[in-house]
């Protein structure tokens, strides 16, 4: 089994549109100057984002539930299944976030898979206009298949080592 698996951003992108309070109505501004392209994928956001974007432009964004009550974590959940393929997070690093923990999870879990995640304008900018917005992208990661069947091989190792007085 090789240590790294290829899998496929397709054309139709799965975007996930996240901003914190500060941030929201310079996402939602991004987003109507940047709807021809974005109407092209399949949007989707954290709750109270998702609503603001839909009422001001009109486009289809589904939403999870709201950025402190877990929608980061649902949004980090969709990377891991495969169900989100790039993320436009405007966050606010001036202010201090109740749900800071799960803010840092997600860009985790982006950085593990692999995923495009713009967290300014300026980055967000220079994804939306990339050539591989209208292409199909290979991202690179860590063959999770076989990192689990090596953890608990070495586990079972281990406890066939450890005497049986010392497990009991
Ligand atoms: P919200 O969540 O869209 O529900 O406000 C965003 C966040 O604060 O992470």
């Amino acid at each position: 089994m090789p240590d790294f698996i290829i899998l496929t951003i397709p054309v139709k992108k799965k975007i996930a549109l996240i901003a914190h309070d500060n941030k929201k109505q310079d996402l939602v501004d991004w987003c109507a100057r940047n709807q021809e392209i974005l109407i092209r994928h399949e949007l989707c956001g954290t709750g109270t984002t998702a609503m603001l974007i839909t009422g001001m432009t009109g486009m289809t964004v589904k939403g999870y539930n709201s950025g402190p009550l877990g929608g980061d974590q649902q949004i980090g959940a969709k990377i891991v299944e495969g169900k989100v393929d790039l993320v436009i997070f405007f966050s606010d690093p001036l202010t201090a976030q109740p749900h800071d923990p799960d803010v840092k999870a997600l860009m985790r879990i982006a950085q593990v898979y692999d995923i495009p995640i713009a967290t300014n304008r300026a980055t967000a900018d220079f994804l939306i206009t990339s050539p591989l917005m209208n292409a199909t992208y290979d991202r690179k990661v860590v063959n999770f298949r076989r990192a689990v069947s090596r953890r608990s091989q070495e586990m079972a190792n281990m406890a066939d080592r450890e005497p049986a007085e010392k497990r009991n």
